[in-house]
């Protein structure tokens, strides 16, 4: 990593080649998004990585407040912001390569007490869109590429933000792409641009909502249509009509369980009773932290022991070994990984509609429809297997 003087007046060339030693760092780590954060006399770098936030490593996790504004007034110019609006929120994007890996990269402005705040948002093009990928058990699998079959439906993915919902809708148009099928989509923005699917942004700029998409996708003969997210009655009518219409329609909804996601669609105004013969699966799901392969280590019987509880017991009686032997694991940390994880993958609970569960959705029986509890079995399997930690599954399902 070269040199980069951090003395006071910062040079148009050092800036532009510490914005690309921080992207390089962030995007070394695997970072999701870059915070630049003013203090009062200088500004803080700190990154997520697998839905975590940790500084830059040293000297990159504080620059002097002259160089700070200097990286400011680069990502922004790259971004085509005004430079001379410090005040305003501001949005923009802007491209960048690393090596061979190309990134997307939305930013967004906002002034604080302390300054000017951004955020850039990494979107790796080269992301893992592969259904049998995201953490499915094969029997899960199973139940998801079934209900993909089907010409007509609803299928709907739950979890709070940053849960992975997007990328396992994306998997699933990614299943379907086939020269026989229409694929489109409406999302608030387009996350990962896929070949061969007509995807549309919405743009609130000039009015373009998902209703109004929705309702020209369905006059563009669509077989499948990928919702980002059902968030308001107009596009939560307009989407049951386009399920009940012949045509496959995936969506999510930001809600932490199942019953949760019933009940917000009813306070939406919901029919209720058509929404439960459109729905064909519901899917619950969370992220978590994969241990890393290369320093991982097997868990001691002391460890183990503190593990057990009824729900521990419970789902070990339950588990089928889908996932590999019985070998639980702790973090340890190497020159490879993030203090003993690399990458994540999802935990899930799915709900396949019969008759029963239909009724369940009618009455938004909470209790019965509470996916969170399925959703930590599953994790609990993933400590089993040695992918995981105790840790991870109880910071994501609560
Ligand atoms: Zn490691």
């Amino acid at each position: 990593m070269p040199d980069i003087p951090l003395y006071n007046a910062v040079s148009l060339h050092d800036a532009i080649a510490l914005a690309d030693i921080v992207l390089e760092a962030a995007a070394t780590a695997g970072a999701s998004d870059l915070h630049l954060e003013p203090q009062p006399k200088s500004m803080r770098l700190r990154m997520r990585v697998d839905g975590l936030m940790r500084f830059l490593q040293a000297p990159f996790d504080h620059l002097p407040a002259s160089a700070a504004d200097a990286l400011v007034v680069r990502f922004k110019l790259l971004s085509n912001m005004d430079i001379g609006e410090r005040r305003r929120p501001q949005d923009g994007s802007f491209q960048w390569q690393l090596q061979s890996r190309k990134v997307d990269i939305r930013i967004s402005s906002l002034a604080g007490h302390w300054g000017e705040k951004l955020v850039l948002r990494l979107q790796w093009q080269q992301q893992n869109t592969q259904l049998d990928q995201q953490g499915l058990a094969p029997t899960q699998l199973t139940q998801v590429r079934s209900q993909l079959t089907k010409p007509q439906g609803l299928i709907l993915v739950t979890g709070p933000t940053g849960s992975g919902k997007s990328m396992l809708l994306y998997s699933c148009l990614k299943q379907l792409q086939a020269p026989h099928l229409n694929l489109v989509s409406a999302e608030d923005p387009v996350e990962i641009a896929l070949p061969d699917i007509h995807q549309v942004a919405v743009n609130t700029d000039i009015g373009l909502n998902y209703s109004p998409i929705l309702r020209a996708l369905l006059r563009q003969d669509p077989d499948v249509i990928m919702l980002g997210e059902l968030r308001d009655a107009d596009s939560a009518d307009v989407a049951l009509k386009a399920a009940q219409t012949g045509h496959l329609l995936l969506t999510s909804m930001h809600t932490s369980s199942i019953g949760e996601a019933m009940h917000r669609c009813h306070g939406l105004g919901v029919d209720m009773l058509a929404l439960s013969y459109c729905l064909s699966l519901i899917v619950n799901q969370r992220l978590v932290r994969r241990l890393c392969d290369l320093c991982k280590q097997p868990m001691s019987a002391a460890a183990l022991e503190q593990l057990s509880s009824d729900m521990w017991q419970a789902a070990q009686a339950d588990y089928d070994g889908c996932y590999g032997q019985f070998n639980p694991c702790i973090a340890v940390g190497c020159p490879s990984c993030n203090e003993g994880f690399r990458g994540r993958f999802g935990i899930f609970d799915i709900l396949v509609m019969d008759q029963a569960t239909r009724e369940l959705v009618v009455e938004r029986r909470v209790d019965q429809l509470d996916s969170v509890a399925g959703v930590r079995r599953q994790g609990l399997w993933r400590v089993m297997s040695g992918d995981t930690t105790m840790d991870e599954v109880n910071r994501v399902t609560w």
